[in-house]
């Protein structure tokens, strides 16, 4: 299917361009990937603001369908449209176009408020001659009135054109449609990426959630799954699985399951780690059990509208317990013992270290646990 958009826009003759008023811009976004749209808003951009600050969001997360790229890749897409379309941004590291790269902390906003306002600063210093330039498309644009002292400059680019309808087009393989809404530097970029094993594992990701998906079609109202996760650590390590599943399969996860019929979360989370551990009952957990917290952005896992709850365990030992997976029980939610993953204990600086090793915001909520040590990531 063919997904219908509107015809892009021509990019503006610069030659007769007003000069800029205004020291800086900040355009936030996630630009997975930059189109034709966020191309014009940037050149409209450069018309009115000597340096535009372009802010990538969702940094140093792991690949998935709705981020595929890295922030540096974004990047690079970025700065290569904007050359071809002929604007004056100069280089790198003087010129008038400036990169921050953001994580997102969906539980922290003001983190992540911080961190957009950190970055920016880098680059202007003590100027106060900054305005925010975006565009309120729906209700996930409400970040724009999270900056107040920055006088803001909406966009008067109008396209019906959406990342989502790219990303969607890419991962079914329609590259006609792709080609009509990214400028042509991107195109290359997404072409070359199409050679990857990154390409091909996030297609195949793409392909599992939409048959999961069709499989609840006919349900009244869309499902909200529950889970249960454990977060176990033990003398400077945490134990992580790696995911057998898809979507994002081969990635460090939480051990967790969805919640069984007959089951508490408790008995949910206990179950998963003695399935994992073999440790059976030797492992008291009831004793190892230190804190609790749910987790339930709508936007933290792409299967759906997934909460979890989470528990931490505290075993109090001089060495992580040798793992023998399989002489645990077995049973209980939806998944068999053989599709929680392999498990493997891993220094927690490590894994702090690498949001992008980890599935979902399962990094978020191992900060959230052990915060304190999560700031050096
Ligand atoms: P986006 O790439 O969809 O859009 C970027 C900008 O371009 C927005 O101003 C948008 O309105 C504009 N735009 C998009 N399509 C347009 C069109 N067709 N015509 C005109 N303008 C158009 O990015 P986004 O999702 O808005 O990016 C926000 C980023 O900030 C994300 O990475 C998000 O995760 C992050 N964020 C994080 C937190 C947190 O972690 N607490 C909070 C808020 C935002």
């Amino acid at each position: 299917m063919t997904v219908p958009h509107a015809p892009v826009p021509q990019v503006p003759d610069l030659a007769d361009a007003p000069r800029p008023t205004r020291a800086f811009g900040v355009y936030i976004g996630r630009f997975e990937p930059p189109h034709q749209a966020h191309l014009l808003v940037m050149l409209e951009a450069l018309r009115s603001v000597q340096t535009l600050i372009v802010v990538i969001g969702s940094a140093r997360a792991a690949r998935n369908t709705k981020n595929p790229f890295t922030a540096q890749e974004r990047q690079d897409m970025i700065r290569a449209m904007l050359e071809e379309a002929g604007a004056d941004i100069g280089s790198a590291e003087t010129g008038r176009l400036r990169f921050v790269q953001v994580r997102d902390h969906l539980y922290d906003e003001s983190r992540w408020l911080a961190e957009v306002r950190g970055g920016v600063q880098a680059h202007v210093g003590g100027s106060r001659d900054v305005a925010l330039v975006g565009h309120i498309k729906d209700e996930s644009s409400y970040y724009l009135r999270s900056f107040p002292d920055w006088e803001f400059l909406p966009t008067h680019v109008v396209s019906p054109l959406s990342a989502t309808d790219v990303r969607r087009a890419y991962f079914a393989g329609r590259l006609g449609d792709v080609r009509g809404m990214v400028p042509p530097a991107v195109h290359i970029f997404l072409e070359r990426f199409r050679q990857t094993p990154e390409y091909a594992e996030l297609r195949a990701d793409s392909e599992a959630l939409s048959e999961a998906r069709a499989a609840w079609e006919a349900a009244p109202q869309p499902p909200t799954f529950l889970s249960a996760d454990a977060l176990v650590s033990c003398a400077g390590h945490v134990l992580l699985v790696r995911r057998a599943d898809r979507p994002g399969r081969g990635l460090l996860a939480l051990p967790g399951d969805l919640l069984g019929p007959k089951e508490t979360l408790l008995g949910c989370a206990a179950r998963v780690v003695r399935q994992l551990t073999g440790l059976g009952t030797a492992l008291d957990l009831s004793a190892a059990l230190r804190a609790e917290a749910t987790f339930d952005h709508p936007d933290r896992s792409q299967r759906g509208r997934v909460v979890s709850h989470a528990f931490h365990f505290v075993l109090d030992r001089e060495t992580p317990p040798e793992l023998a997976p399989g002489r645990g029980e077995s049973g209980g939610g939806e998944l068999g013992g053989g599709e929680l993953g392999e498990a493997r204990w891993l220094a927690l600086s490590e894994v702090l270290a690498h949001p992008e090793l980890l599935f979902e915001d399962h990094h978020e909520i191992i900060g959230r646990f052990l915060s304190g040590v999560t700031d050096q990531s």
